[in-house]
């Protein structure tokens, strides 16, 4: 029996695993894919406070061996039912179970993809799915923004001021964001709107050198961008524990900044909950609140 069973090891899972083992209590992680998790798929990590520059992949590296060195258990397994039990939860992984007093969700979230051939070996050389964390990366170079939504009109806004020209390309003629950020992008003047369109193709061998439009009525044309940055969405995977925590409409578990969710004993960290930022620093510290929630609760209950 663990104290704390942990779900999902990247920022978050890993943050609160290291926070609950310097408060002296037992943590299993438990991760279905890579520790680490999504920001392994990141070349270049740059907004990091204190750390100008890293690969994702060591900044993975380093944040599961400091948590592992602390004595947190940690298994290469995902997560396929969780129950609570009398004195706390059951976690089912590889046909093995696992039992903890308190449980930390973090599970992340997977950005959509457009599903273009070539899309995945030119992410971090032309493809980003967060122009909040690539943006940079591009200053004074031609840019397109694919998506309709508010993260894909603010990820044109953002771009606007330090790309190039930035295409807004969106399949409707309406955009399905709040009203101010249509019409503050309507008076940027380096940003084209492409409406009616899609992007239909990906140019490059190595890196990005242009995208292809199709629109609604079938005409073709190019765009010589050397980014683009996919803003169609997230999606969290919380299904396995909708009945131990209350999920939102778009599947995130309701939390809020004191990671508590709708069950005692069971904290939302990162990317899986309801918040306004996904990012590593956000991740970072809510694995910090969870695991001080979940130690304090611990606590209390005298256990
Ligand atoms: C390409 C890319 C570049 C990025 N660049 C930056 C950047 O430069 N700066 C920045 O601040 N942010 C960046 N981000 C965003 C950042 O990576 C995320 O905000 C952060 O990783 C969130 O951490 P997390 O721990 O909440 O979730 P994740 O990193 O998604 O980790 C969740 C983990 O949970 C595991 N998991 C899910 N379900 C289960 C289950 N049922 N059982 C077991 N394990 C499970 C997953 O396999 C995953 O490893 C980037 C993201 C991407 C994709």
């Amino acid at each position: 029996m663990y104290d704390i069973l942990i779900v999902g090891g990247g920022t978050a899972g890993l943050t609160a695993a290291l926070y609950a083992r310097r408060a002296g209590r037992s943590v299993l992680v438990l991760e279905g894919g890579g520790f680490g998790g999504q920001i392994t798929a990141s070349p270049l990590v740059e907004n990091y406070p204190g750390i100008p520059s890293i690969s994702g992949m060591a900044f993975a590296d380093a944040l599961t061996g400091q948590a592992l060195d602390l004595g947190a258990d940690a298994e290469l397994e995902r997560v396929a039912a969780a129950r609570r039990t009398g004195d706390g939860f059951v976690l089912t992984a590889g046909g093995r179970s696992f039992s903890g007093r308190a449980l930390v969700l973090a599970t992340g979230a997977k950005h959509r993809k457009l599903g273009l051939s070539g899309e995945e070996r030119l992410v971090g050389n032309g493809v980003s799915y967060c122009a909040a964390c690539d943006g940079a990366f591009f200053a004074g170079e031609d840019v397109a923004v694919a998506g309709g939504g508010d993260s894909a009109l603010q990820a044109a806004l953002f771009l606007s001021k330090r790309c190039g020209r930035v295409y807004l390309v969106h399949r409707r003629e309406e955009f399905r964001g709040e009203p101010c950020h249509v019409a503050a992008l309507k008076k940027r003047e380096n940003i084209t709107l492409c409406l009616s369109r899609q992007v239909t193709a990906l140019e490059g061998a190595d890196s990005l050198t242009g995208v292809e439009l199709t629109a609604a009525g079938g005409v073709r044309e190019r765009l010589p961008v050397t980014g683009l940055f996919v803003a169609v969405g997230q999606e969290p995977d919380n299904r396995v524990f909708a009945e131990l925590a209350e999920l939102d409409a778009a599947g995130y578990v309701r939390a809020g900044e004191d990671c508590r969710t709708s069950t005692p004993g069971v904290f939302a960290a990162g990317d899986c909950r309801t918040k306004e930022l996904r990012q590593l620093t956000t991740a970072a510290a809510d694995g910090a609140q969870a695991a001080a929630a979940a130690c304090g609760w611990l606590d209390q209950a005298g256990l």
